[in-house]
C-alpha cells in the first residue's frame, strides 16, 4: 500500500531512499561512520518484503558479529513483524554452520560436527606439530595456526600451500596443515576458518548445491564490507552468482555497505580491496554515496574527521552533519589505571546523578580486554551496574572449558580435541603414557582417538599397561551413560549437572583449599544457569519452520554448543546482576573498540589513550599497522552521539610491574579547541615520585583521595564500598615470610624475603612454576594476601 511505502521512505535522505529503492544491478553504499548505512541495509530490507512481494525466505543478510545480527532481526521485525523470522540475517560463521550442518554429508562430514575456536585449534596444531617432530622453539603453534588461517582466508588449500611453499617455515606449515586438516576431518570437525572455506569449497565443487541456493537467496545483503577477507568475497560471490552460470539462474540482488576508514580486521586477512575494487568485481554496478551523519555532533564528528585525515592513501568523505556543536570532548590525564578509572567511575556516577543519562546511555571502551578489570573492580566496589561486552573469556576459563569439552564430546564422539582435553580430566588414572598408546593406536589403524580409545577399553591396544586399559573402560562407560542422558532428552543444564556430578569435577573443586577453586565452583555454576536460561528461551521461540534443517533443535545440546561456539567478540554473557533491580536506568556497557564497531551511545568514554596501548605496542613502527589502529580510533570516537571522553594514564601495570606510557599521538591529531582539559597535569604527588614511576604511584592518590572530586561525590553520597577480592593499592600490602599470596599474573605464591615499608616495600614471592619474583607491594600490584 501506498501509506506503508511513504512510511518507510519518509526519514530518509535522497540519497538513502535511491539505495534502499534501487533494484537490479549490484549496490555498493560507501559512506562515513552514522550516515545510516545499516539503516539503509534494515529499511531495504522491510521495503524489499513490503513493496517488492519479497518473500523473506528469499533474503540472506550477514553482519559482521552476533550482536549485530541479532539487532538487525529485532529491527527488521519492529517493521514487519513475525515474518522476520524466515530471513536469514547472521554472520558469516553462523550462515556458514548452518549451510554446513545441512550439507555435511555432500562433504562427507557428519551433521553433528563440533567447531574449534582458537584454543581448540591451536591445542590440535600443538599434537600435530609434535607428531610431525617440527621444533617447537624454532615454529610455535601459535604461529603455526595463524598461517593456517591466513592460508584459509586467502582459499589456499594445502595442496596448493605444499606447492607455493619456498622456504623452512613455508613447507613446515604447509606439512602442518595438510595433517591438521586430516585431523579435523577425522574429528568431525571444522574451525573457524574452515567454516567458511569449506563451504566456498561445497559450492564450487557441488554446482547443484551452489544452485540450490541461489535459487533461494534472491536478496543477498552485507553490512560492514569493508572487513570481509578474500574467502568471505568468494562466498558472497558464489552466493550471488553470475549471469553466465550454466543453470540459467538469474544473479541474486546483491546490496553492501561500508566503509573504508572503518576496516579494522586486517588481522583477520580483511581487505578494503574489496570495497574498492567492487565496480571491477561486479562490472555493472551502482555505487551511492551518502554525507550527511546523524549520530554525533559536530565536535565528535570533527575530532573524528582530523584523526582519519592523518591516514595516507585514502579516498577524503565530506561528512558533515546539523546537530550542532555540543559538548567539548572531556580529557583526564590520570596518575595510573586506577585513577583513570575511579574518573571514568565518578563522573558517570555524577552525570547520571544530575539526570544527564542513564546508565545504559554510556559504553566504556579499551584496546585490549585485559584493560576491563580495573574497571570492573572499581564498578564493582561503588556499586555501579555494568556489563562486560565479550563473552569470550568467560568461555575462555579453563573449568569452563572442561565443561564444555565434556559436552562436546557428548554430542559428537569423534571430536578428538575435547576428548583428550577431558581424558584425565579430573584424574581417573589415564596418564600421559597410556594417552600416547592409544594416539599411536590410532595414527597405526587410522582410525579416530575415539575409536582408538574403545579398543583401548577392550584391551586390544598394545603396550597399554592394564590399569590403564580399565581406567579408560571406566571413562567409556562414564561418557556412554551420560550419552544416554543426552538421548533421553534431558534438558542441557541436568546433563551438564550429570557430567559435573558424575565427574566427580565439581566434588574436586569443593574439597580443593585453593581458594580460586572455589571461583571456579561459581563459574560452573554460572554456566549451569546460562544452559538454564537457554532452554527457558528456547521454550518461548517460535517451533522449526519446514525448511529450517540445518538449524538445530532449539533447546537441544547441539543447538546450545553451537550457540556457545559462535559467541563472537560481541556476545555478551549475561552478569548475575544484569536483569536484577537497577533495570530502569540499565548497566554501563564495557567492551573493547573492535566490539564497538556499528555500535553507538550518547556517551563514550576512550580510555588508555597511550602509546603503546592504543595505539598497540605493536603498531608503534610500522605505518601499516599505525593506519588501522587509527581506523580503530576513527571507530571509537564515532561510536558517540553527544558526548565523549577520552583519558590516560601515566603509568600503567603491565605483567605486575607500573609502566610509564606517553600520551598517545591521536591526541596530537585531535585540533585543541575542541578539548576541554579536565586535568592536564597527573598530581602532585605522583609527579614528585615520576623521577622513579616504578616507585608508587599511588602513594600520592592517598594524600589526595579527599579531594578528589569524583571520589569524593562518591563517597559522601554514601554509596557502598565493599571490600572485594582484588587490588589493595592504596595502603601497602604488609607481608611477612611464609605468607601466602594470590597474583592475577603470577597465581599463587608464597612470601620468602620481605623488606622495606610503607612506598619502599617490597616482598620476593616464589610462585612455584612461575619462578620467584620479587614485587613493589603498593601501586599497582593485582595481588591479595590470602
Ligand atoms: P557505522 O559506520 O558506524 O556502522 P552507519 O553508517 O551504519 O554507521 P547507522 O547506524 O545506520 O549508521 O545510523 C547512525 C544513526 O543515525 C542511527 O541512530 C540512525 O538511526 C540515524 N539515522 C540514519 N539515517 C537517518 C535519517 N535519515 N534521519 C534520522 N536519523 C538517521
Ligand atoms: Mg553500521
Amino acid at each position: 500500500a501506498p501509506g506503508r511505502h511513504a512510511d518507510l521512505l519518509a526519514d530518509l535522505n535522497p540519497a538513502q531512499r535511491e539505495a534502499v529503492t534501487h533494484a537490479g544491478a549490484p549496490l555498493l553504499v560507501v559512506a562515513g561512520a552514522g550516515s545510516g548505512k545499516t539503516r539503509v541495509l534494515t529499511r531495504r530490507i522491510a521495503y524489499l518484503l513490503a513493496e517488492r512481494g519479497v518473500h523473506p525466505g528469499e533474503i540472506m543478510a550477514i553482519t559482521f558479529t552476533n550482536k549485530a545480527a541479532a539487532e538487525m532481526r529485532e529491527r527488521v521485525s519492529d517493521l514487519v513483524g513475525r515474518r522476520a523470522n524466515a530471513m536469514w540475517v547472521s554472520t558469516f560463521h553462523s550462515m556458514c554452520v548452518r549451510l554446513l550442518r545441512r550439507e555435511a554429508k555432500t562433504l562427507d562430514m557428519s551433521s553433528n560436527f563440533s567447531i574449534y575456536d582458537a584454543d581448540d585449534t591451536r591445542r590440535l596444531v600443538t599434537l600435530v606439530a609434535r607428531d610431525l617432530d617440527v621444533d617447537p622453539k624454532r615454529y610455535p603453534a601459535r604461529a603455526l595456526a595463524v598461517h593456517i588461517s591466513n592460508h584459509k582466508n586467502e582459499l589456499t588449500d594445502p595442496e596448493d600451500a605444499a606447492a607455493k611453499a619456498s622456504n623452512d617455515l613455508e613447507r613446515r606449515v604447509a606439512e602442518v596443515y595438510a595433517e591438521y586438516q586430516r585431523r579435523l576431518r577425522l574429528a568431525n570437525a571444522f574451525d573457524f576458518d574452515d567454516l567458511i572455506m569449506r563451504t566456498v569449497e561445497l559450492f564450487q565443487a557441488f554446482p547443484d548445491v551452489a544452485e540450490h541456493y541461489r535459487r533461494r537467496f534472491r536478496h543477498v545483503l552485507v553490512d560492514e564490507y569493508q572487513d570481509t577477507n578474500h574467502a568471505q568475497y568468494t562466498l558472497v560471490r558464489e552466493l550471488v552468482g553470475t549471469s553466465t552460470s550454466e543453470s540459467g539462474v538469474e544473479p541474486a540482488e546483491l546490496c553492501v555497505v561500508g566503509d573504508a576508514d572503518q576496516s579494522i580486521y586486517a588481522f583477520r586477512g580483511a581487505t578494503i580491496r574489496n570495497i574498492e575494487e567492487f565496480e571491477r568485481d561486479f562490472p555493472d554496478a551502482r555505487t551511492i554515496l551518502l554525507e550527511q551523519n546523524y549520530r554525533s555532533t559536530q565536535t565528535i564528528l570533527s575530532a573524528a574527521n582530523a584523526v582519519i585525515a592523518r591516514n595516507p592513501n585514502r579516498r577524503d568523505k565530506r561528512l558533515w552533519t546539523d546537530s550542532g556543536d555540543g559538548e567539548k570532548i572531556g580529557v583526564y590525564v590520570a596518575d595510573n589505571e586506577h585513577d583513570e578509572a575511579a574518573f571514568v567511575a565518578g563522573e558517570i556516577d555524577a552525570l547520571v546523578d544530575q539526570g544527564q543519562a542513564k546508565y545504559s546511555d554510556v559504553a566504556v571502551f579499551y584496546r585490549t580486554n585485559n584493560q576491563s578489570r580495573v574497571f570492573e573492580e572499581i564498578f564493582i566496589r561503588l556499586g555501579l551496574p555494568y556489563r562486560v561486552v565479550g563473552g569470550v573469556r568467560f568461555y575462555e576459563r579453563r573449568e569452563v572449558r572442561d565443561a564444555l569439552a565434556y559436552l562436546r564430546v557428548l554430542a559428537n564422539p569423534e571430536d578428538t580435541v575435547s576428548l583428550r582435553r577431558i581424558l584425565n580430566v579430573p584424574k581417573r588414572g589415564i596418564g600421559d603414557r597410556a594417552e600416547a598408546c592409544v594416539a599411536t593406536h590410532a595414527e597405526r589403524e587410522r582410525i579416530s582417538f575415539a575409536a582408538a580409545l574403545r579398543d583401548a577399553a577392550a584391551g586390544r591396544v598394545a603396550l597399554l599397561n592394564p590399569r590403564s586399559a580399565k581406567a579408560i573402560a571406566g571413562f567409556v562407560e562414564l561418557l556412554d551413560g551420560l550419552i544416554e542422558l543426552v538421548d533421553s532428552g534431558a534438558e542441557v543444564a541436568d546433563v551438564l549437572e550429570a557430567v559435573l556430578e558424575r565427574t566427580g569435577y565439581r566434588a574436586e573443586l569443593e574439597e580443593s583449599d585453593d581458594p580460586q577453586d572455589a571461583s571456579r565452583v561459581d563459574n560452573l555454576t554460572e554456566l549451569v544457569t546460562v544452559a538454564r536460561e537457554f532452554t527457558e528461551q528456547a521454550a518461548e521461540m517460535a517451533p522449526l519452520a519446514e525448511d529450517d534443517d540445518g538449524v538445530p533443535e532449539p533447546g537441544s545440546l547441539a543447538a546450545f554448543l553451537e550457540r556457545v561456539s559462535l559467541v563472537a567478540d560481541a556476545d555478551s554473557v549475561p552478569t548475575p546482576d544484569e536483569d536484577g533491580e537497577e533495570e530502569d536506568s540499565g548497566v554501563v556497557t564495557l567492551m573493547t573498540v573492535h566490539t564497538a564497531k556499528g555500535l553507538e551511545y550518547p556517551i563514550v568514554f576512550c580510555t588508555g589513550w597511550e602509546d603503546g596501548v592504543f595505539p598497540h605496542l605493536r603498531a608503534l613502527g610500522e605505518p601499516a599497522e599505525l593506519a588501522e589502529e587509527r581506523r580503530l580510533a576513527y571507530v571509537a570516537i564515532t561510536r558517540a552521539r553527544q558526548r565523549l571522553y577520552l583519558s590516560r594514564a601515566i603509568t600503567r601495570s603491565a605483567w605486575g610491574q607500573p609502566m610509564t606510557n606517553p600520551a598517545s599521538r591521536f591526541f596530537d591529531e585531535v585540533p585543541s579547541e575542541l578539548l576541554d582539559w579536565r586535568r592536564e597535569e597527573p598530581s602532585s604527588a605522583a609527579e614528585s615520585s615520576f623521577g622513579s614511576p616504578r616507585a608508587a604511584t599511588t602513594w600520592g592518590r592517598r594524600s589526595r583521595f579527599g579531594e578528589d572530586s569524583a571520589q569524593a561525590g562518591i563517597a559522601a553520597r554514601g554509596m557502598r564500598s565493599t571490600p572485594f577480592k582484588g587490588w589493595q593499592n592504596t595502603v601497602a600490602l604488609k607481608l611477612e615470610v611464609g605468607d601466602r599470596v594470590n597474583h592475577d599474573k603470577y597465581g599463587l605464591g608464597t612470601v620468602v624475603e620481605a623488606s622495606g615499608e610503607g612506598p619502599r616495600a617490597t616482598a620476593t614471592i616464589d610462585f612455584g612454576s612461575a619462578g620467584k619474583v620479587k614485587l613493589m607491594l603498593i601501586g599497582s600490584v593485582p595481588m591479595v594476601k590470602l
